[in-house]
């Protein structure tokens, strides 16, 4: 009866003892079973330890079973890989939607980003290296790549910039933070304690004063509305937005990265755009070694489209096909760092872009790839200025910002 090991994930299940039973007989399974199968064994997925079980992320799991075998599978014939290589983005597409539409977090894409880079710098210390075209020096300086990017994306995992939320479930209250108190001190000092008036909830009151502001959602104005997230309860300073899959209220909200399964707002978006660029410089630069190993003499460019033989050997071949595999991914994320350079330089966050569309009133820029709000464009150098100072402790904003 104990929910405490990974034994008991077929134990004492009554649905699924009833979903065996009912495929047996074939008879349909009524709906919402095997949801809740999938929960109970995602539930019981614990491992022992010294201070009791620990419950793993089942999410976690696909990743580092299917990339290999994956990996192996479309290494034994080219038309194999094609089919795999192919299919892969478009399941991972599907995953993301599907999470996206159920509104949950997942680490799925954190995993798979993870094991992929691990995996693919194991293949390439295991059947690069002792090839011996590459120096010391080179795989110093890819190992190197990849550590920047590690403590870049663990300072993005770090707080995006959430509003300090007032809800039931919230564990610590509002009050608790240093900051909201000063800022709550600066509000009645300031005098507008008294301008939410009477009949005001005291929660909103002190929601208004600690962002500073005079309005409330109780004065009527549509305005004062659209600042207010009922979810949180808080007030939202400009550019700020409420994330579905977080369930917070992130200061200069950009949008929810599934990859660092986070958000990336005022406090990360700087250690994202480094992830980034860590990523595609590392990637880019084991891709070429490789070629240059697999394919000796050809152009590298060249390389990745023809290179004679190289499915004549199995460790050829999968390097091969993780060079390509690499390449797709590159290729994906290179496109969401070029999104990201070109908003930086407008001064637009993806969240304010997909609402100007929504209500047609940006314009699309460069071909469609950045959408100009005009809201905060103060011309490249400001706006990169701007970016650079984001989350900085004494921010020097434009009073748009703060109004
Ligand atoms: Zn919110
Ligand atoms: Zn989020």
């Amino acid at each position: 009866g104990e929910r405490a090991h990974l034994v008991a994930v077929l134990c004492d299940c009554q649905d699924l003892d009833e979903g065996c039973d009912r495929l047996l007989t074939c008879r349909s399974l009524p709906p919402g079973m095997l949801e809740r199968i999938a929960d109970t064994v995602s539930d019981r997925f614990r491992i022992p330890w010294f201070t009791g079980a620990v419950k793993v992320n089942v999410s976690l799991i696909p990743p580092l079973v299917l990339l290999p075998v994956f990996l192996h599978v479309a290494a034994l014939h080219f038309l194999l890989a094609f089919v795999i290589l192919t299919s892969l983005p478009i399941v991972v597409l599907w995953y993301y939607y599907l999470t996206h539409r159920r509104k949950e977090q997942t680490l799925f894409f954190l995993s798979l980003g993870l094991f992929s880079l691990g995996y693919m710098y194991y293949v390439f210390l295991r059947e690069v290296v002792p090839q011996g075209h590459v120096h010391h020096a080179q795989v110093a300086l890819l190992t190197c790549g990849l550590v920047l990017m590690l403590v870049a994306l663990s300072r993005a995992k770090r707080d995006p910039g959430y509003l300090p939320s007032c809800t039931s479930n919230d564990k610590s209250p509002c009050q608790g933070s240093t900051e909201l108190l000063s800022r709550k001190v600066l509000g009645i000092a300031n005098g507008l304690q008294g301008a939410a008036g009477p009949g005001v909830p005291s929660s909103r009151v002190v929601n208004g004063d600690t962002k500073g502001y005079s309005r409330t959602p109780a004065e009527g104005s549509a305005e004062a509305k659209e600042d207010w997230c009922p979810k949180c309860q808080v007030v939202q300073p400009a550019r700020a937005g409420h994330c579905r899959l977080c369930g917070r209220c992130v200061r200069r909200l950009d949008h929810h990265c599934v990859w660092i399964n986070s958000c990336v707002g005022e406090q990360n978006h700087q250690a994202f755009i480094l992830v980034l660029s860590f990523f595609l410089l590392t990637a880019v630069y084991g891709i070429m070694l490789t070629l240059n190993t697999i394919c000796r003499g050809q152009a590298i460019f060249l390389a990745l489209f023809y290179c004679p033989g190289v499915y004549s050997d199995y460790s050829s071949a999968l390097l091969f096909t993780c060079v390509w595999y690499c390449t797709i991914v590159t290729s994906g994320m290179g496109y969401i760092l070029l999104i990201q350079l070109l908003n930086i330089s407008y001064n637009v966050t993806e969240r304010e872009a997909r609402m100007a569309l929504r209500d047609n009133t940006g314009r699309r820029l460069l071909g469609g790839l950045v959408v100009d709000t005009g809201q905060y464009n103060r011309g490249f150098l400001c706006n990169w200025g701007q970016f650079l100072s984001l989350g900085s402790p004494a921010p020097l904003r434009s009073a748009e910002d703060v109004v």
